[in-house]
């Protein structure tokens, strides 16, 4: 299915150079043409220049290791790329005629990776610094999934900017919530909007698509008639749908009507053998006769039923939920489910990388993992379950997305990616699957597998150099001699 962001692509693509004039590209734009769009309003592209001139102005990174998710290990490449465009990949040996030269030997290159699942206006102390964290950690590339309109559209739109340094950036827009919004801003930031019927659901969908996001986020408390008008209309707006699994509704219900899923969040109670029971126990919480706050009664719920739900885990009943998430990306923010197995003071870079954060977060998040280092540690079923169905789901064919949750709970912006590539290869990926899931499964999410997620001729140039294999240890992804960023070359060790 084509989206709505590559339908406007192939328009521009016909039109090659003929009506992309400034105020094409800068309506397009402002409406959510992203990531190519960009590409094609980059100097090198704009002008009418001959093969020579391309040339010229090109860079080649030699005798280099390719590693992607769709050609696998490739050794001794050379990679051309002109602006933000890769030019040719091919055997190394014939000198390439461009301007400039890296040297790649005993190096690797991966695409540029990306964060799945990013906050960028959650906490207003890092939104200033998150692009420059994202791209020193090789995050060419995030897909915010929930912010509110008039605070996420200022930074979108300062990312996107003509000469501005950041990575690519998608956005969903606030958390489309039931009548009892979750994130409210009454004990934790606002990030959500209540759409408490189909018919004001339509409206919110199709005014936030007049003002360019380039998908939905649907929330745990929305009721199905609701999920129906949200799926109706982002169906025919082509918008990709992120969500979790509405507690009014059951996994296998509502997973295969969205494009992916975040935190597994309430698979668990569709995986029981009481999972029958256990919906209409909800449905009739969802009354809320008592009045209480979306997120009171939403931890009520999870309270309630997440842990029971594990501890009556049927794994008939898991196979038929499983095998209805074949074609939805699961996101499992194992770094976030499964904080307690491996928190992130025991990992040996972490005080590096929190030192890269502004002093007073720093300092903030050091007392926060201080005072929890020194309590009890927190019961860990569900950070095993999460690595447990995460591994069931790998064997069973679903694909996945790496995403974070930035900066929820410790999650220092770009770094924590690295964690979460590590938190699925523990789980079951293999350090390529790990890749594939930063790289491919998101560009294929919006539809632009065909310009981003692989090393390959006509492909935008965003691109990670390592000094050390990331298949033999996918923590090796951190071993970043360049970034390269649209084109441009923004790190340098
Ligand atoms: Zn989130």
């Amino acid at each position: 299915m084509k989206t709505f962001v590559s339908h406007l692509l192939s328009i521009l693509n016909q039109a090659k150079g003929t009506f992309l004039q400034a105020g094409v590209i800068s309506a397009l734009v402002v409406f959510g043409v992203t990531a190519c769009a960009e590409r094609l309003v980059s100097p090198a592209q704009n002008s009418a220049a001959s093969a020579t001139e391309i040339l010229t102005n090109a860079t080649a990174i030699t005798n280099v290791t390719v590693i992607d998710a769709i050609n696998g290990v490739r050794k001794n490449q050379t990679v051309v790329f002109d602006g933000d465009n890769i030019v040719s990949v091919q055997t190394a040996g014939r000198p390439a005629n461009t301007a400039e030269s890296i040297d790649g030997t005993g190096r690797y290159l991966i695409p540029g990776l990306w964060d799945f699942h990013v906050h960028l206006t959650y906490d207003e102390r890092l939104t200033a610094v998150m692009p420059q964290l994202f791209l020193s950690y090789g995050i060419t590339s995030v897909r915010d999934t929930g912010g509110l309109m008039h605070e996420i559209l200022p930074v979108v739109e300062n990312m996107r900017a003509v000469g501005e340094v950041a990575p690519r950036v998608f956005f969903a827009g606030p958390l489309l919530d039931g009548e009892f919004v979750v994130y409210n801003g009454i004990g934790r930031p606002e990030i959500g909007v209540s759409v408490p019927t189909p018919e004001l659901a339509r409206q919110q969908v199709i005014e936030m698509h007049k003002q360019g996001v380039n998908f939905i986020k649907v929330y745990e408390m929305v009721q199905p008639e609701v999920f129906d008008a949200l799926t109706e209309i982002a169906g025919e707006l082509d918008l990709p749908i992120d969500s979790h699994v509405p507690l009014s509704m059951r996994a296998r219900d509502a997973g295969p009507r969205v494009s992916s899923i975040e935190h597994l969040r309430n698979i668990e109670m569709d995986c029981a053998a009481g999972a029958e029971k256990l919906h209409r126990a909800r449905l009739a919480l969802l009354q809320n006769e008592e009045g209480i706050s979306g997120a009171a009664l939403r931890t009520a719920m999870h309270s309630e039923q997440r842990l029971p739900a594990i501890g009556d885990y049927d794994e008939a009943q898991c196979d038929i939920v499983i095998a209805a998430l074949q074609d939805t990306v699961m996101v499992p923010t194992l770094r976030l489910n499964s904080f307690v197995l491996l928190p992130p003071w025991q990992r040996p870079d972490w005080r590096e990388a929190l030192s890269r954060l502004p002093a007073n977060v720093s300092r903030d998040w050091q007392t926060q993992a201080e005072r929890r280092r020194s309590s009890p540690a927190g019961n860990p079923l569900f950070a095993n379950w999460s690595m447990f169905l995460t591994n069931r789901m790998h064997d069973a064919g679903v694909p996945f997305g790496a995403g974070t949750d930035v900066p929820i709970n410790l999650s220092v912006p770009g770094y924590s990616l690295h964690s979460e590539l590590d938190m699925l290869v523990k789980a079951g990926l293999t350090p390529l699957e790990a890749l594939e899931a930063a790289t491919l499964e998101p560009a294929k999410f919006f539809g632009l597998e065909a310009d981003m997620g692989a090393i390959a001729e006509g492909q935008v140039a965003d691109m990670v150099l390592l000094d050390a294999d990331p298949l033999e240890d996918i923590n090796n992804t951190k071993r970043i001699v360049m970034v390269i960023s649209k084109g441009q070359r923004v790190i340098e060790q």
